[in-house]
């Protein structure tokens, strides 16, 4: 089963594997639109359990866990990429699971997607998959140098990479990342990172927000800016590639592509999140409808909402002890604070974020 043979009714529960500030941000969307949640994830203390009214916490490997669950939810969604494809196998006959399980293979690995994203004849940086040491060092001489080494699995924020610059020895960052099956790709000289947030229907609608300027510090998302500063025709063609890729996929959700945009306006994907993503955050105050509702809307099989932007927005995160700065921007006009409950602070953790809306 992949899509609900009816649309859901209010009341009707959604069960929401992963229990980080996404799962908390879409239960909070889904209580809007009068539906229950349900979070199942491993997890003891998290930042979506505060907001909902039933909870498993329980390996994604415990099946008797997942059966139970099931049974007791109307449709299940993710909010995290990295679930088990058993899991995800287990949960399918049992309940519509969106989007479909079988993105998430193309997702989890980096060469499955590029190989997927550039069969569409869209462009990636060059790349190579390898799987030894020795393999690198082709790899190295076919893609040259500087390039970005990343394990094919589990990667996320700069995790699982090594940069090679002129003089690493193509050893030391095989050992940096694991000695594990990865890619290497061309260090892309991009001028400016965006990405695209899409939602898409079982019916074949597809809504997009804005395009959306992304600026990162040490690999994490610090700052979105709406509306990018590219042109025009730079804009409608990153739509149009999010579009195609949701559309092959036959997706039903919400989905994020993150690409490079090259001095000339070449656009290059990076990579794709199969799920509501950090440079969407900005919906929840400067559109007329957040990424989280879209996502459960058409999850629920309702009709996705044609997203109008407020004005010119900025997304700010609160990372690691940033948050205990959240006061000052209390009393900002036109910024919203929001906060993900969580309890230990950790450097590079998300612990919230600011949104400015300017009505210029
Ligand atoms: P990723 O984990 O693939 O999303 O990469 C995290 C960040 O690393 C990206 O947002 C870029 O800022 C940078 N990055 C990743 N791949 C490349 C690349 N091939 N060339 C240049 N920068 C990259």
């Amino acid at each position: 089963m992949s899509v609900p043979a009816t649309a859901l009714e209010p009341g009707a529960t959604i069960g929401i594997l992963g229990s980080g500030q996404l799962g908390r941000m879409l239960a909070l969307a889904a209580a809007q639109l009068g539906f229950k949640c349900h979070i199942f994830a491993p997890d003891r203390d998290s930042p979506a359990f505060d907001v909902v009214r039933e909870t498993t916490r329980a390996a994604y490997g415990d099946e008797q866990a997942l059966a139970d669950f099931a049974e007791n939810v109307d449709v299940v969604t993710y909010e995290f990429e990295n679930i088990p494809a058993e899991t995800a196998a287990f949960l399918a006959p049992r309940v519509p699971v969106l989007p479909d399980p079988k993105v998430l293979a193309t997702t989890q690995d980096r060469v499955a997607e590029k190989d997927f994203i550039t069969g569409l004849g869209i462009g990636t940086a060059p790349y190579a998959a390898l799987a030894t040491s020795a393999e690198l060092s082709a790899a190295l001489d076919r893609i040259g140098r500087p390039a970005v080494l990343k394990t094919r699995r589990f990667g996320y924020d700069g995790k699982g990479q090594a940069a090679i610059a002129k003089d690493t020895a193509a050893e030391t960052a095989w050992q940096e990342v694991g000695a594990q099956p990865s890619i290497l790709e061309a260090f892309v000289r991009f001028d400016r990172e965006v990405s695209v947030v899409a939602a898409r229907s079982a019916d074949g609608t597809v809504e997009c927000f804005d395009l959306t300027e992304n600026e990162h510090h040490d690999h994490i998302l610090k700052v979105s800016r709406v509306p990018a500063a590219v042109s025009d025709s730079t804009a409608r063609e990153a739509l149009r590639i999010a579009e195609t890729i949701a559309h092959r996929f036959d997706y039903v959700g919400v989905l994020a592509v993150e690409m490079f945009v090259l001095r000339d306006g070449t656009l290059l994907v990076n990579e794709i999140a199969p799920r509501v993503h950090n440079s969407g955050h900005w919906t929840l105050d400067g559109a007329s409808v957040s990424q989280f509702e879209q996502h459960i809307r058409a999850v629920a099989g309702w009709p996705l909402a044609k997203p109008i932007r407020k004005g010119r927005v900025e997304m700010i995160n609160l990372i690691g002890h940033e948050v205990e700065g959240y006061r000052k921007w209390l009393t900002v006009p036109g910024a919203a604070v929001h906060l993900y409950g969580k309890a230990a602070i950790r450097p590079g953790r998300k612990m919230g974020h600011v949104t400015r809306v300017f009505a210029d």
